[in-house]
Formats: structure tokens, C-alpha cells, sequence
């Protein structure tokens, strides 16, 4: 963290990293590990996906996903973390869509408890949930094309030993048809 990056005007996410101007907006509690704004700019990236449904519907999982694995602090259940990256694993090398995943999300959490806590690096990746909206000045395939390259940031920043583990749980725990390749 950066000292430097916040003043009366500006705030440092913990999280992704990016700075912005400090907000009034204050969220409720989540177990994410963001600064109010960027937890604001989360929900306006929502809100531009439900406005271009046909071509940003499809990542609606992964985007909860990234944003997830981007954001685990001391807050987040260890069981938040390890969904977050199963979703990108599974979108990322396996090909599935967001009902695979979300499936997927049941089924490990009805077969399993003893859920691993895993420590994201100091970054995660460069892009953020920010720099995905302000793609929308481009054009709707800009923020698909700078969501999917977002996902994938985070996911190759996390260290390989939790890829890895993420990998064998999801393998071990989630039937084979959920998975696209
Ligand atoms: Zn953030």
C-alpha cells in the first residue's frame, strides 16, 4: 500500500489497486476487500452488463469471479476465494458458461467443507473492475474483450500452488459434463 496514493481527494483499493476519488456512496458490508469507490464502480459494472445483456451476458460469472479473486482480504471466507477462482479456472482452461459454473458452485459446496485458505499475492493482475467500464468510451466489445483479459490477469497472478489446488478440488468435486474442454 502506498501512502502517497491517498489524501483528502483520493482513495488506494486494497484490493485491484486503482485510485479514485473519494466517494460519499458507502456500501454495505461485504466480504470483499475494496475501497467504497471501488465496490461502487463493481455495481456500475453491473449495471453496463445488464444494459448490453446480448453481448456482455455471457461473462456475467466470470465477472463476479474476477472481481472476487481480485478482492480477497482478511475478511473473505476462505470458501468466497476458492469459488472465485474455481469460476475462473473452469472459464478459463475447462471453457464452461455460467450455469456450469454456478452448478459447479453447489455441488462442491454440498460435497465439501474444509475449505483451504489461500493468500492472494501482492498484485492481482493490473487491470481492474474500473479500467474494464471506462473500455465502455470504446464500444461494448471493448469491455467484453478487456473483461475476459482482466479474468485471465487475475487468475495467472494467483501463485501455481493455489491454481493448482483449485484445479484438483474442482476436478475431484465437479462432475465432468460441466466442463467444455
Ligand atoms: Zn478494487
Amino acid at each position: 500500500m502506498n501512502a502517497a496514493d491517498d489524501t483528502h481527494e483520493s482513495r488506494r483499493c486494497p484490493g485491484c489497486g486503482v485510485v479514485l476519488p473519494v466517494s460519499e456512496w458507502s456500501p454495505g458490508p461485504s466480504g470483499y476487500n475494496a475501497s467504497p469507490e471501488c465496490a461502487e464502480v463493481a455495481g456500475a459494472l453491473l449495471g453496463y452488463e445488464l444494459d448490453h445483456q446480448p453481448a456482455l451476458g455471457h461473462l456475467h460469472q466470470l465477472r463476479i469471479d474476477a472481481y472476487g479473486a481480485q478482492h480477497v482480504g482478511p475478511l473473505t471466507r476462505p470458501i468466497t476465494t476458492i469459488f472465485a477462482l474455481n469460476g475462473l479456472y473452469m472459464y478459463l482452461e475447462r471453457g464452461s458458461g455460467n450455469l456450469d459454473v454456478r452448478t459447479a458452485h453447489g455441488i462442491m459446496a454440498n460435497k465439501y467443507s474444509d475449505w483451504p485458505v489461500l493468500t492472494p499475492p501482492e498484485q492481482v493482475g493490473t487491470l481492474t473492475a474500473h479500467a474494464v467500464l471506462q473500455a465502455g468510451a470504446q464500444g461494448v466489445d471493448e469491455v467484453e474483450q478487456q473483461l475476459i483479459e482482466w479474468a485471465a490477469q487475475v487468475w495467472a497472478a494467483w501463485p501455481g500452488q493455489a491454481q493448482q489446488l483449485v484445479r484438483d478440488l474442482t476436478v475431484q468435486l465437479v462432475p465432468e459434463r460441466y466442463f467444455r474442454r
